[in-house]
């Protein structure tokens, strides 16, 4: 039956009572019908919000979540930052397989269903092999990052990601960055070898890594070239130190110069920004590109705040990403990203409109839109022609017992650490049901062994 009936949907237009929702058999939903009559033998589900998506992956980081928060002393004797993690993440990254990456992006993508996302971009820039060798098939990695999503239900966008030089100014790639190493001419081909698995459930964009990795040239010569409507993504702006580099080299800060460029638009998703002037912020919330969030991760990397009050009141874009996978839960990334700011401001309720000062409806239906304009896919909300993605939340847990619809989000995401995602219907799918998803022990057994073979490998390495 490709039918579900809800007492409480979150609707484009708020909480509707007695929603009927149907889908086909490719997994459009065909009619969103609020104050409907119950149906016989139609499946009934108390609180219904869409799924989330998820706009910044890297998958294969996955299997560091934790390994990293011990204090190294770093090579020029300065503190732990970003930049001494860079450097254990690309050792980690060295050894990696094929195999162990489809088996790493494979058990994340259960974990983020499992918390709610029903979709994910995947930055993929581990496309070469070990020393940099070509792959005989130039989609290697990006084929079974994909293939992990067909095997778990997740959507997928793809971004293999133009990376050619360690710095601004084209600084040849370090040794340790070799198999990243990829020319534009080397995205098209893979952009092509992806396309016959184009569908609704998977889309191909691409990604510059980032203004220390590619050039604005390159940069240009990517968003001309990929078809229309395909997004591009780019990490900027990150840490400080970028910001600084980036004025060295061009007397412009990173969001800046990037807008200098290109035409920013709606395709364009800005991964971080987080160190923005007033200007910047300004053009960028103009210019209908999404702002790239990953709270969890940057808290993890130490890399700062988001102007997330100042964003929202120019009226920009967002949504939210998991990035190196500390957490898989959008509830965790929401939470941090308002809490974040009231630590900043000394203040509550920072994530809201005049429309909508509830917060948590606010931050789930924010990061919803921008979420799927990040993702190039017809994702994000529950009406229809949207993809039929959709959590079911356990009404009978006791933060949601009998709860009104309008305390439903606020409990949600901001009380206690249950999991309150009960089922997860994605793509027309049934992937998650009382809490448990489809595959998740098989994909958890090679999970392991990956990990133990990696494990093994560094042993042997050192
Ligand atoms: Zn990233």
């Amino acid at each position: 039956m490709r039918a579900l009936f809800a007492r409480h949907a979150l609707l484009p237009q708020g909480w509707q009572r007695d929603v009927l929702l149907e889908w086909d058999t490719r997994g459009d939903l065909t009619r969103v019908v609020p104050q409907a009559a119950a149906p016989l033998a139609v499946a009934r589900a108390d609180y219904v919000v869409p799924g989330m998506a998820n706009l910044h992956s890297h998958a294969f980081q996955r299997a560091m979540g934790g390994l990293t928060e011990r204090a190294e002393a770093s090579a020029n004797g300065g503190p732990d930052s970003f930049w001494t993690w860079r450097d254990l993440m690309y050792r980690f990254a060295a050894r990696i397989t094929p195999e162990q990456i489809e088996a790493i992006a494979a058990q994340l993508f259960v974990e983020c269903l499992r918390h709610g996302y029903t979709s994910l971009c995947e930055f993929h820039y581990l496309q070469r092999g070990p020393g940099g060798q070509a792959y005989v098939r130039p989609a290697e990695t990006a084929e079974r990052v994909a293939a992990a999503g067909h095997a778990t239900g997740m959507g997928l966008t793809l971004l293999p990601v133009l990376y050619s030089h360690a710095g601004f100014g084209e600084q040849p790639l370090k040794i340790e960055q070799a198999r990243f190493r990829t020319g534009v001419d080397d995205i098209f081909g893979i952009v092509d070898a992806l396309g016959p698995l184009r569908g609704p459930q998977f889309e191909v964009g691409a990604a510059p890594h980032s203004l220390r990795a590619a050039t604005v040239n390159q940069v240009r010569e990517l968003a001309a070239s990929l078809p229309a409507g395909r997004p591009l993504h780019i990490h900027i702006a990150e840490q400080q130190g970028e910001v600084d580099q980036c004025i060295a080299f061009s007397g412009r800060r990173p969001v800046e110069y990037l807008m200098e460029q290109v035409d920013l638009d709606e395709r364009w998703c800005l991964v971080h920004a987080t160190h923005l002037n007033d200007e910047e912020l300004r053009t960028l919330a103009r210019s209908g590109a999404v702002a790239g969030l990953c709270p969890t991760t940057e808290a993890n990397l130490g890399d700062g705040l988001f102007p997330l009050q100042a964003y929202i009141e120019a009226g920009g874009r967002f949504g939210i990403g998991s990035d190196s996978h500390v957490s898989q839960s959008p509830v965790e990334e929401l939470r941090w990203l308002e809490y974040g700011q009231r630590l900043l401001h000394q203040r509550r309720n920072i994530a809201f409109t005049k429309e909508q000062r509830d917060v948590g409806q606010y931050l789930w239906q924010a990061a919803l839109r921008g979420g799927a304009q990040a993702t190039g896919r017809r994702v994000g909300a529950l009406e229809e022609g949207r993809r039929a993605d959709l959590l079911v939340l356990d009404g009978t847990h006791p933060n949601l017992d009998g709860a009104a619809d309008e305390d439903v989000m606020g409990r949600f995401l901001f009380c206690g650490n249950d999991n309150l995602v009960r089922d997860v219907l994605c793509g027309g799918r049934w992937v998650v049901q009382a809490g448990r998803h489809m595959a998740q022990d098989t994909v958890a057994q090679r999970y392991r062994q990956a990990i133990n073979e990696l494990r093994e490998q560094s042993e042997v390495g050192q």
